[in-house]
Parts: C-alpha cells; structure tokens; sequence
C-alpha cells in the first residue's frame, strides 16, 4: 500500500459512525486511516479500508508513530467513552491538524469538544432527527 498522503482522512473510531464516515470517503476516492482499539472492528474493516491500525488513539505519541502529524483531516467518531473522545481531540490538536471533525454524544460533550480543538462538531442523533422531521413533513402533502 501507499504511504499516507497528506490528503488522507484519518478515521478514529470504526463503529457505526465511524464505519459509515470511512466507507463513504474511500467511495468518494480518499485515502482512509481507520484507527480503532478493538481487534475485532479493526480485522473487519482491514480490507475496506486504505489502512486500518488497532490503536489507542488517546496518546499523542502513538498518533505521531502512525504518521498523524502528516495528516490534516480527521473524524473523531468515539461516542460513549467521552474521556477518550476528549483526550483524542487534544491529542490531534497537540499534533497540529488542521481539521478535526468529532461526533459529540449531547450538548455538554459539543462544548468540551470545541474547548479541546475541534474545528468541527457534529451532533448526528440530533441532526438526523431534524432531518428526519423535514422528511416526515414533506411526505404529508401525499396523504391529503
Ligand atoms: P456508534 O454509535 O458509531 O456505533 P458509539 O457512539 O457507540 O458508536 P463507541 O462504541 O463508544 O461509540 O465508539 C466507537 C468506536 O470507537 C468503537 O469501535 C471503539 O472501539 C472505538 N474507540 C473507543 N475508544 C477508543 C480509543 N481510545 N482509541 C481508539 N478507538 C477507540
């Protein structure tokens, strides 16, 4: 395989989210990153993806031995460990990336978030609900 372009995105976090953002870019044509530190996740997506590493994303150091600070754009997409989200920011932010996109799991976890360096906060339960309320209100006109 390639060595990481600077280009590349690296994902951090292979569940649902993660899984759905990384699958999406490499359709779209970008070179992808996948990090996670379950074994399991990362075997299943070492063949879908650019390159796939079990990692613990949380150490600065480990994200600057894979290349990281070669990186500029990447997806934080860790949700229910809130500790490990917030730490993984900082440690990108530490590294200087110049994109860090994060999935916050609620209002509290956004702000910590954008005060630990992301430049971009996604809330994806709360903007597919929206989303989906718009789609439910533009279908109403065909039960008239
Ligand atoms: P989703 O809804 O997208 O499935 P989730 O919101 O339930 O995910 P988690 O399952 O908590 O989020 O995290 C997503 C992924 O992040 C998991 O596959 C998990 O293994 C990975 N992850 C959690 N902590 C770390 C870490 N410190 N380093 C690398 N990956 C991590």
């Amino acid at each position: 395989k390639p060595p990481i372009q600077s280009d590349s995105v690296a994902v951090i976090g292979l569940g649902r989210f993660g899984g759905a953002v990384a699958e999406s870019l490499m359709r779209m044509g970008h070179e992808v990153l996948g990090i996670d530190s379950n074994a399991e996740l990362v075997q299943k997506w070492a063949d879908r993806l650019t390159h796939v590493v079990q990692a613990d994303a949380t150490d600065a150091e480990v994200l600057r031995q894979l290349g990281m600070n070669h990186i500029q754009h990447a997806v934080v997409a860790i949700g229910s460990d809130i500790e490990a989200s917030v730490l993984t920011v900082l440690a990108l932010e530490e590294l200087g990336l110049r994109d860090i996109w994060a999935k916050a799991t609620g209002t509290r976890h956004g702000l910590i978030l954008e005060r630990t360096g992301a430049h971009h906060v996604v809330h994806p339960e709360a903007a597919m609900g929206e989303r989906v309320a718009h789609l439910v209100t533009g279908k109403m006109m065909d039960f008239l």
